[in-house]
Parts: structure tokens; C-alpha cells; sequence
């Protein structure tokens, strides 16, 4: 058998082992991912609203000051009034007077914004904590969960990996890249046996001639169908039966 062909036969195996083990994770890792983007984005959300709320307290702030002061101006001018002593001092104080009056109604309608405003994000802000809380929640778990399965699984994969560089050191660079290339385009299965005279992956008939030529395993053959590369299997029913079983390309 071609060196090569024994070599495509075992990375192929490895590779499938490697799926296995990725597709066991299930939606775990993306599930993770998401939460993550999820909890960044919420945490960005309240902090741009905590900086709102401290804001709108200073407005708040600043219009009590206003307040007592324009109170303060009202008070100095209503005795004033006593005072007066002509009809222009009278009109010059009743002015200070109604402009204290106008900035004492400004300031209180400013204050009512402000407590408004204040209310419903303090609101918002108390939701948004909870929000957060629970997803923060959750994402600790997920992670928990992927970190143990990956614990689990990693000095499996490391040796997997360390078969996969070794195989690989063996291929000629463009056999290695057309196997990525049908690896990645076909749902991780680059090579398939014959079965039954047929390709093992697309299940395209294959003439007994090149059914044939394929059994010698003396060069790289591609179906002509699916592009995958085909090997003979000697133990062919076995090869069947896990077809028929996983209803799915099997890789050899
Ligand atoms: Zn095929």
C-alpha cells in the first residue's frame, strides 16, 4: 500500500477522534461565548446609566443651591420692601423681588426633573444590576462546566494532536492541503472507504473497474462525485454495518 495512503488512513482517524471529542462540547463553547457578549454589553449599559444617574443628582444639586439662594434673595427684598422709601425704590425692589419669585419656580421645576429622572433610573440601574447578576450567574456556571469537560478531554486531545504533527510530517505539502481542503468542506471526513461499490461518503456508485483500481491502494484517488479521497477496506461489511448504523459518512 502506498505510504501515503496508510498515513491520510490514520490522520483521518485522528481527525475523527479529534471531531468526536469537539462535538461532545456541543453548543457549550458558543453558549459561553454568548453569555460573555451579553454580560459586557449589559455592564457597559449600567455603567453608561450609573454615570446618567450621578449626573442628573448633581443637576439635582445644583438647582437646591439655586433654590436657596434665590429663597434667600426673596427674603433680603421682601424686607426691603418695608424700607422703600419712594415709588422708584419700590418698583426697582418689587423687580428683585418677582425675578427671585421666577428663578424660585425655575429651580423647583428643575429639582422635580432632577427627583424624577433620578427615580426611574435608579430604577432602571437596581433591574439592570439584577439582570446582571443572573447572567452573571450563568455564565460562571457554563464556564464551570466547559472548564471541567475540557479538563476532562485535554490530555486526550494533546495526544491526539501530538499523533495528528506527527502524521502530518509526513505528507507532501499539497497531499496535506487537498485533505484540509475536503476535510473542512466535508463535515470533517477527507477519506472514505469503498463500500459495497460505492463511496463511502456520497454514496455515488463507483464502475468496478475503478473499484479495482482503488483495492490496489497504489495512488491517491478522488470520488468523482463528492471529491473525497477513497481507500479500500478489506473488512468492508464492518465498514458497511457502521454506515448503516450512524446513517452518516464514515470515515475509516
Ligand atoms: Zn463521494
Amino acid at each position: 500500500m502506498l505510504d501515503e495512503l496508510k498515513t491520510l488512513i490514520a490522520l483521518q482517524h485522528v481527525d475523527g477522534q479529534l471531531l468526536a471529542l469537539e462535538k461532545a462540547k456541543g453548543d457549550l463553547p458558543g453558549r459561553v461565548l454568548e453569555l460573555k457578549s451579553q454580560l459586557e454589553q449589559v455592564a457597559a449599559q449600567q455603567h453608561e446609566k450609573s454615570e446618567t444617574l450621578a449626573a442628573t443628582q448633581k443637576k439635582r444639586r445644583s438647582a437646591e443651591q439655586a433654590l436657596q439662594m434665590a429663597k434667600e434673595r426673596k427674603k433680603k427684598y421682601d424686607e426691603q420692601l418695608y424700607a422703600v422709601k419712594n415709588n422708584k425704590e419700590y418698583d426697582a425692589v418689587t423687580a428683585e423681588i418677582e425675578m427671585a419669585v421666577a428663578d424660585i419656580d425655575q429651580a423647583e421645576t428643575d429639582i422635580l426633573e432632577a427627583i424624577e429622572q433620578e427615580e426611574a433610573l435608579v430604577k432602571e440601574v437596581a433591574e439592570q444590576e439584577g439582570r446582571l447578576g443572573v447572567l452573571q450567574n450563568e455564565y460562571n456556571e457554563q464556564q464551570a462546566i466547559l472548564t471541567e469537560r475540557e479538563q476532562e478531554t485535554r490530555s486526550m486531545v494533546e495526544a491526539l494532536q501530538q499523533q495528528r504533527n506527527d502524521l502530518v510530517g509526513k505528507l507532501r505539502k499539497p497531499l496535506l492541503g487537498a485533505y484540509q481542503r475536503i476535510l473542512h468542506g466535508k463535515d470533517g471526513v477527507a477519506v472514505v472507504a469503498v463500500a459495497r461499490g460505492s463511496c463511502g461518503g456520497c454514496s455515488t456508485r463507483i464502475p468496478p473497474q475503478r473499484v479495482m483500481e482503488i483495492r490496489e491502494m497504489n495512488q491517491i484517488r478522488y470520488c468523482e462525485s463528492c471529491g473525497r479521497i477513497l481507500v479500500y477496506d478489506d473488512s468492508e461489511e464492518e465498514t458497511l454495518h457502521k454506515m448503516e448504523s450512524a446513517s452518516a459518512p464514515v470515515a475509516v
